[in-house]
């Protein structure tokens, strides 16, 4: 009680620095997010649980500048058809070019409050919003896929020494608490976390500012198995902050699949395109 009291004081004394626009703005005293977020949120929608996790860090305008991936979209790529209505399918390239991965899904558009909090997390080390945008980021996992139906789920790896440079895998760090997450929900929602089998066997150049034909080059046989029989025959999510021009999902679904495995979706905080 007294915590809760000195807490509400603090937020209405001191007041906190949007991460999106800058400007200083008045927390509202909130719960954990975890206490609240999970109980219902399977059919919350994502801008709902954006707003319920990020309250913390955006001032109400920011709170809202947040765009869901809405239907219609291929169902296999993700990417949303230009037509705003009509049934979701499989779009022209993803039967003409089969991608290596069956789906990819996102949480949201990168854009907005979104794109603030994930520059924020890389670029300007703000680690602690990992822990949110992880919560966003399972809440888009509960919506779109059945934990019982995947058996690894694999962040993509960064080269040992961009870790070394950056200090953190964003990717690994969104997933960090999911065991925990999970554990609280049900024992059906399980997830075996794998951080180690794949990795990133080439430095490659940042995939950011390079075109499309660029990107696929620059990962061309950057990743690898390291125990291939550990994924045989088993289906992989693979984890992402952000999807781009899908090369990176497509270069590590393909080193996967070659390696064994039955099956690789995708799941990404984002999607630019
Ligand atoms: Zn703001
Ligand atoms: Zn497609």
């Amino acid at each position: 009680m007294f915590r809760r009291t000195l807490r509400a004081f603090k937020y209405a004394v001191f007041p906190s620095k949007c991460l999106a626009c800058g400007r200083l703005f008045h927390p509202a005293p909130h719960r954990p997010a975890e206490k609240t977020v999970f109980k219902h949120e399977r059919h919350d929608p994502m801008e709902t649980v954006f707003l319920r996790v990020m309250m913390p860090y955006l001032c109400s305008a920011c709170q809202t500048d947040f765009s869901p991936i809405e239907p219609p979209f291929c169902i296999q790529c993700g990417r949303k058809f230009k037509a705003g209505s009509g049934d979701s399918h499989q779009c022209g390239n993803c039967i003409q070019v089969p991608p290596s991965f069956r789906s990819i899904r996102s949480a949201g558009l990168y854009s907005g409050s979104l794109k603030a909090a994930i520059h924020a997390l890389k670029y300007k080390n703000k680690v602690h919003l990992a822990r949110s945008l992880g919560q966003l980021l399972f809440s888009s996992f509960m919506q779109y896929y059945d934990s019982r139906t995947i058996d690894y789920i694999i962040p993509v790896p960064l080269h040992a020494s961009r870790l070394k440079q950056r200090g953190f895998n964003q990717a690994h760090m969104l997933v960090d608490h999911w065991p925990a997450i999970s554990a609280k929900i049900s024992r059906d929602a399980a997830v075996c976390i794998d951080y180690k089998n794949l990795i990133r066997k080439r430095k490659t150049l940042s995939q950011t500012g390079l075109g499309r034909k660029k990107r696929k080059q620059n990962v061309k046989g950057a990743f690898a198995v390291t125990d291939k029989t550990k994924i045989r025959k088993k289906q992989v999510l693979l984890i992402d902050d952000v999807y781009t021009t899908g090369s990176t999902a497509e270069e590590c679904a393909r080193t996967l699949m070659a390696s064994g495995a039955a099956g690789v979706s995708v799941l990404t905080l984002a999607r630019a395109d």
